[in-house]
Parts: C-alpha cells; structure tokens; sequence
C-alpha cells in the first residue's frame, strides 16, 4: 500500500511523528515538494531527530528516502544534514536518493527572498532560505537541475547565464554588489562530486521499487494551508504541499496513491504572517505555546497558536481526498476547563461554512464556536481509546463528525509510545 501523509492544518502538524509511526509497514520515503525550510522533529530511543530535506521515515534502519523532483536543494544543507545524521549513526550513503530533475537553491536565491521580503509592502514571513526564488526559476525554466549539476560543462554554461541575469537584478534594482561566478562555479563543483553518488532517475526508480511490491511513503511537507494553490494566498509557501503534490513532485500516477492521511493538531497553529481565524488571545496563547513547545524546527520563531479550526480542517480533507485523520498534541489541551471548536465564520450577518479564497474575508470574519467540555487530566499514558478521558473522546468523536472523516491515530505525547492506532489508516 502506497500512502501519503499530508499536513492538514499550517504546517507542524506533527507529521514526523505520524511518519514514524507509519515507517514499520514502509519500504521507501520520499519527500515531494518544499526544501530546508521544512522540519520534521521525531522524538526516538528518548532522542530527538530533526529532519529537513531527508525524509524522516529513515530513523527506521533499512528504509530508503528519495528526495524527489518537486523539492528544491541547497546542496550545503543537504550535506550538512546528512553529516549530522550519518554522526549520529543514521545509515545515509545507501539510504538517500536524489531525483536528477530536482532544482538546486544557490546563493543568489537566498539574497533574492532575504531582498524581496525587504522590500514588500506586506510581509510574507518567507524563511530566506531562497526556496521561493529557486521555484521561481523553475516556472521562468532558467533553473539549474540536479542533473545539470552532473554535466560539468552544461552546469558552467548555465551557472554563468543565471549569475549574469541576477547581477542586473542585484545592482539595478537593490545597488547591491555582484556575486562571483568563478566562486560559486568552484563551491558547487565540490557539491556534485559528494552528491553523484546519490543521485537518480527518480521516476524510474519508484516505478522499479512499486514492480518489486515495495510499499512507498509520501511525506509531505508545510501543510494545506501553505500550499500555493490551495492555501491563504499569498501567506503560503512556493510548492504543493497537498496530496496532488506527490504525484507531481515525485513522478508517481495518482493511480499509485493509495491512502491519504491528514495530520491535525487538537488545536491550530501557524508560523509568519497571515490571517488565522481562531488565534487566541496573549494569555491562552503563551499557555498553549509553552506547553505545546510551539516554536518553529527549522527557524525558533514563535508559532501562533489557535482553537482547533473545523472549516480549515474541513477544506483540507477535500482537497486531499483524505481517508483518515492522525490527531497529534492531544496532551496540550490536557488541562483546559471548557475547549472551543470553530464550526464555522460570521462576516458581517453572512454565515460561512466553505473556507473562504478572499484572504480580505477571512481577515475579517469572526469564528463561530462550540463549546466542549475539558477533561483536566493528564492523557500522556493512554495506550487506546477506551483509556482517554470521556470529555476526551467526546472531544474527538464531535472532530470526526465535524469532519466527516474517520480518526486513524492518537498522539498524547512527543515520545514514539505516546501514539495508538484507532482504525484503519
Ligand atoms: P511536523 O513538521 O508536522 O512534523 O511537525 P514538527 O516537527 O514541527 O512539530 C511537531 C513537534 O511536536 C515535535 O517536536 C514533536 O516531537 C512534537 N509532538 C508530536 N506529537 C506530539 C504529541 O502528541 N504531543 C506533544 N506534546 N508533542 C508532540
């Protein structure tokens, strides 16, 4: 069985975890879209493992990840974590593949975003890390590919045009100085000769795994409502992180997909900039902060913290066809007296149950709530349903029924015991 785990909400949702979980009954990770700016963080053996660019399921020995053609590299971070994995004993000279058709980040991307979101007028909350600009150039197609990156004399030719075309850029419109090509011609001749080795045919590698009946993961990265299409344009991220996004980003049919899970936090949160419905006010806000650890894997930043948002949720199962929900960070709501649902947005005297595409709406619209009763009692050592609190499960049963999807997992704690399976996936 092929399935693919998707982030249902903004982003941290707890999607390594539920990859963790779901890596025993997988033979093949694979990453589609985004790039370092991602983090999964997996708590094993009492360690914790973050994860950017390499798939997380390869905590588990024996996986093998690909890093697939929808994702753009910075080639340094990827080698960095790769060092940083294989030091803590993570097997990753057999175990992580490269798709030639990826796109390679350069330097030049970096300073673009960090230039770029200098000078909007709004704010994006863009990381830096050049992930937008690369994509940028993959839509223009001036972009550098990982197998151009194996062909010396087609990458120096390309590299020269790219660094030529954004020296203009740099000096006409920012009065920045120009970056060298002969340097950044050296630096990344290094990083194909440590990379080549792990570099494939990323479509006919899957296609040869799926023929020899080897079970794929999709990982997916950010969330729904960061997807370029389908989030709050334009607070979102420059790839698809929905589920479509796997057969584009990995060269797979959608006829090779399986299952679909949706990751949910029993509350939201979102990083950067944007409207967010349900955001609490300062003082359940630190308190949910604190005790859920919400600050950014890849960055530190402080992530906004909101009731749990049924219309958001809602719209992400539709456009991921999901089968089921993983709900993570149950324990984070363990000491709240009543819980707040939003069922639905007011804007003016308009009820609004679809999530709205005008980002002016959803700025303006107030959340409609329900409210549930808390169960004020510690849920870390729950190993099934039935051991839950009742408000608990009553919590969880009125998500589904919200949502009109099935719960497949329980997470009640960062540790790898801290989850049990409910149903099918
Ligand atoms: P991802 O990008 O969706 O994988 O999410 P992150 O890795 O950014 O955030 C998940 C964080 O929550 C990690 O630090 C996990 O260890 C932690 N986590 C996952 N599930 C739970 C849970 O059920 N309870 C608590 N308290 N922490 C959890």
């Amino acid at each position: 069985m092929n399935i693919v785990v998707i982030g249902a909400q903004w982003g941290d949702e707890g999607k390594g975890k539920v990859i963790d979980v779901l890596s025993e009954e997988t033979d093949i990770l694979i990453r589609y879209q985004g790039g370092h700016n991602a983090g999964h963080t997996v708590i094993a053996d009492g360690q914790e493992f973050i994860f950017h660019l390499i798939p997380s399921g390869l905590l588990h020995r024996g996986k093998v990840g690909l890093i697939g053609n929808g994702v753009v590299i910075d080639p340094e971070a990827l080698l960095e974590e790769m060092q940083r994995l294989s030091a803590r004993g993570i097997d990753v000279t057999q175990a992580v593949k490269i798709s030639d058709q990826a796109h390679l980040i350069f330097p030049y991307h970096k300073k673009l975003d960090l230039l770029e979101e200098k000078s909007r007028a709004g704010r994006i909350g863009t990381t830096g890390r050049g992930i937008g600009p690369c994509y940028v150039d993959k839509v223009a197609r001036c972009g550098i590919r990982v197998a151009d990156l194996c062909d010396p004399h087609v990458f120096a030719e390309k590299l020269r045009q790219n660094v030529i075309e954004k020296n203009k850029i740099f000096q006409a419109l920012y009065q920045e100085p120009p970056m060298s090509y002969e340097e950044l011609l050296a630096r990344y001749r290094g990083f194909a000769d440590r990379l080549a080795p792990h570099v494939v045919n990323g479509v006919r590698f899957l296609h040869e795994a799926m023929r020899q009946g080897k079970r794929l993961l999709f990982e997916g990265a950010q969330g729904t409502l960061l997807d370029l299409d389908h989030g709050t344009y334009p607070f979102v991220t420059s790839s698809n992180a929905t589920s479509g996004g796997a057969c584009t980003g990995a060269g797979v049919p959608p006829t090779a997909i399986h299952r679909v899970i949706g990751v949910v936090k029993a509350y939201t949160t979102r990083v950067g900039e944007g409207p967010f419905p349900t955001e609490f006010s300062d003082q359940l806000m630190e308190q949910i902060r604190t005790k859920g650890k919400e600050f950014g894997a890849t960055t530190g930043r402080p992530r906004r913290c909101g009731w749990f948002d049924a219309v958001v949720a809602r719209h992400a199962i539709w456009v991921n066809g999901c089968h089921s929900i993983a709900v993570t960070k149950l324990d984070v709501l363990d000491e709240m007296e009543t819980i707040q649902v939003c069922t639905g947005y007011r804007d003016g005297a308009t009820m609004i149950e679809d999530f709205p595409s005008n980002i002016g709406t959803l700025t303006r619209c107030t959340p409609v709530y329900e409210a549930l009763p808390g169960w004020r009692t510690e849920t870390g050592e729950a190993s099934c349903f039935e051991e839950l609190p009742a408000a608990a499960q009553r919590y969880l049963k009125r998500l589904e029924a919200l949502l009109g999807v099935p719960i497949c997992l329980i997470s009640t704690g960062s540790k790898r015991e801290q989850a049990f399976k409910v149903g099918c996936w």
